[in-house]
């Protein structure tokens, strides 16, 4: 079962602790959890983080993922804002079981179109006393704020709520279309403990607390109130969202407390830290020039499988040696247990690390189906052999054609420093020599490539490098790179010596 917390009816004895489910109770219950994204703009990095860490529970439990949209504030709505969250979910590979697209038995998913169901519970809480129609204006909050910081409006605005004002007032009142919000009633002095799986014990005084605004004079139900309604009538077992929604907590157990609902478990995963400190947020990332959202790493080329990875790691250790996860391994092993709830710090070059471990994990063929999209040209025959032979030197799929474009297309140039320090007065004669060679080769295996050069180069008596550093530059137009006869391999016999001939001319 999961905790209960005490009932309103029973508003005396002591403070009610919240504790989250047991693992006993978990054998009897199954594991729901949601992921809640407002669609305010597109999803960012941190937003896909929450969405892991509840999926990676959920999928170690055999749980079920709901998404569930949480749009009610329609002043920061994004119409294009949800498909990009469903297109991140999709590309890092996060499936979802229920939602506003797949659907499910708790549906509607987007919160707008729920409307009814928060007047209902409303109506019931307005009915016990526990929230009530405020006509507070702004200008009267601004007064009652400038006179104490915290406040409770139900015992201090006098004559503008339903609790001072006759009940035919208020009907009276709403019925000439005056302004309103509905309030929750919050009492002035109790103190609200609960356990949070990856906090500890939390306590919150309630004096610190506004009558919070469960309605908003649009008809609109606040994050709040929607949350906590959704979150009970989707059977929600475990919260887990970013650190900066845990203010919300007391608040919502109130509202389970007035609603006699059980609150689920809550855990709230640490704060994402920018790269010099403070908390990493779209502003600070713009300033340090970090992709922010998930589309943006998409863009600069990162893999979803060193995504998940890095992201999983944002807080989240496995308590071991071991760095480099699938998708598939962090299910089997991520527990929020090993969140830590000490701030995580964002290090783009670890990302990299990770991209490269995730390439190495790939076959030829894979990377080279990855980096295929990055190519101008048309893909030449060897592309899965380009792939293979730097897959361990390069840090992004584009690198393959960025870094290494001579391996799909003759150099446009030729290094400048490199011709000046390995195009020597000899270096002609050897490469044209050289050409001469390869082109009767009935081998092209790198050891045919590499006698002909050195019994060519002691034929000229020359040391290999003679004709080893000029031959790379003539193929390449650099001076490094993979080793030069697994490069000629790759290349392949027609290109080799064509590349040879140019460079000769050329040069
Ligand atoms: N809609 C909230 C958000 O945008 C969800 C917070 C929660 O998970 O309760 O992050």
């Amino acid at each position: 079962m999961l905790a209960s917390i005490g009932s309103a009816a029973d508003p005396g004895g002591p403070p009610p602790v919240v504790r989250h489910t047991s693992s006993a109770d978990m054998e009897h219950n199954t594991i729901r959890v949601r992921f809640a994204p407002s669609p305010t703009g597109l999803l960012h990095i941190g937003g896909l983080r929450t969405a892991l860490f509840c999926y990676l529970f959920a999928r170690g439990q055999g749980g079920t993922v709901v998404l569930r949209i949480e749009d009610t504030d329609r002043s920061r709505f994004v119409p294009e804002a949800e498909a990009d969250i469903a297109a991140a979910l999709a590309w890092i590979g996060l499936s979802v079981d229920e939602g506003p697209t797949v659907g499910g038995p708790f549906g509607p998913y987007r919160q707008s179109e729920r409307k009814a169901l928060y007047h209902r519970h409303v109506k019931r809480l307005i009915a016990q006393g526990d929230a009530y129609y405020a006509f507070d204006t702004p200008a009267q909050l601004t007064e009652l704020r400038s006179a104490g910081a915290a406040y409770n409006v139900a015992t201090r605005m006098d004559m503008t709520n339903s609790l001072t004002l006759p009940a035919d007032e208020v009907s009276g009142r709403i019925a000439d279309g005056q302004a309103h919000t509905v309030r929750l009633r919050v009492p002035a002095d109790r103190t609200i403990r609960f356990e949070d799986m990856v906090k500890g014990s939390v306590t919150v005084e309630s004096s610190g607390i506004d009558d919070q605004v469960l309605i908003k004079s649009d008809g609109m139900p606040t994050y709040h109130l929607a949350n906590v309604v959704d979150d009970h009538l989707m059977q929600i077992t475990h919260v887990i969202r970013g650190d900066e929604w845990l203010p919300s907590v007391a608040k919502h157990i109130l509202l389970y407390e007035a609603l006699g609902w059980h609150c689920p478990a809550m855990a709230h995963l640490p704060l994402i830290l920018s790269p010099n400190g403070g908390k990493l947020s779209k502003r600070s990332a713009q300033r340090l020039g970090l992709p922010v959202n998930v589309r943006d790493y998409q863009s600069a080329g990162y893999e979803p499988e060193a995504v998940v990875n890095f992201l999983a790691f944002l807080g989240w250790n496995p308590g071991t040696r071991q760095e480099v996860f699938s998708l598939a391994e962090l299910e089997k092993t991520f527990t929020l247990e090993r969140v830590g709830s000490a701030p995580a710090r964002f290090d783009l070059d670890k990302l990299q690390w990770f991209n490269a471990q995730h390439l190495r994990r790939l076959s030829a063929q894979e990377l080279w189906d990855r980096a295929c999209p990055y190519l101008v040209e048309v893909a030449p025959d060897h592309g899965v052999a380009a792939a293979a032979l730097v897959q361990d030197r390069i840090i992004l799929a584009r690198d393959l054609a960025e870094t290494y474009p001579y391996l799909f297309t003759p150099p446009d140039d030729y290094d400048p420093r490199g011709v000046r320090r390995r195009w020597k007065q000899d270096s002609p004669a050897l490469v044209e020599a050289y050409a001469e060679r390869l082109s009767q080769l009935a081998s092209w295996e790198e050891s045919a490539l590499e006698t002909a050069l050195r019994s060519l180069a002691a034929e000229h008596k020359v040391g290999a490098g003679c004709l080893i550093h000029p031959a790379r530059l003539a193929v390449s137009g650099t001076t490094a790179g993979p080793s030069l006869f697994a490069l000629l391999r790759v290349l392949g016999q027609t290109e080799v010596v064509e590349r040879l001939h140019r460079a000769v001319a050329v040069l």
